[in-house]
């Protein structure tokens, strides 16, 4: 069993988060976007980008290898929803899509391109120093911001 924090200091114990979050026994801030038999929709718990949005699945499997033709179908699906809504909310124009397979459970961050991320090429090679800058600007406004993303995120998805 792993224990860490999230982002607001709340405390994540798991044995695989992805499993976790799949199963519901670890809901991450904010709760379930979006949510069907493969595939969750959340926030990423540690990481305060403004709308960083993870789709999980309840499988534990590493690669887009190891999952059937209408799963691959479903998650597609999902990630071009998930793009579309978060440009419908005005959150982003557009996003960086990550997926690692060092990762042991498939999981997809799917990054919205924000205006501060200019200084650093709003590129997937500067990622790491993004992720570092996202910490020193989280103030009080941002965190409002925050919530506000979740809550017109989870509109557009009811719309859907
Ligand atoms: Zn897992």
């Amino acid at each position: 069993m792993r224990t860490e924090k999230d982002f607001f200091g709340n405390i994540m114990e798991f044995d695989c988060m992805g499993c976790y979050i799949g199963s519901h026994k670890l809901i991450p801030y904010g709760g379930y976007l979006y949510e069907d038999d493969l595939v969750t929709i959340t926030m990423d718990p540690q990481i305060p980008i403004v709308g960083f949005t993870i789709l999980g699945v309840k499988k534990h499997v590493k690669s887009i290898n190891d999952f059937t033709e209408d799963e691959r179908k479903n998650i597609i699906d999902v990630l071009n929803l998930t793009i579309e809504n978060m440009k419908k909310a005005n959150i982003c124009e557009e996003v960086l899509i990550i997926q690692e397979e060092r990762s042991s459970h498939f999981h997809v961050w799917i990054v919205p391109i924000h205006k501060w991320m200019e200084k650093f090429d709003k590129s997937v090679t500067r990622i790491n120093e993004i992720i570092d800058y996202s910490y020193t600007i989280f103030d009080d406004n941002m965190k409002k911001e925050y919530d506000d993303a979740i809550e017109k995120l989870k509109k557009e998805f009811n719309n859907n």
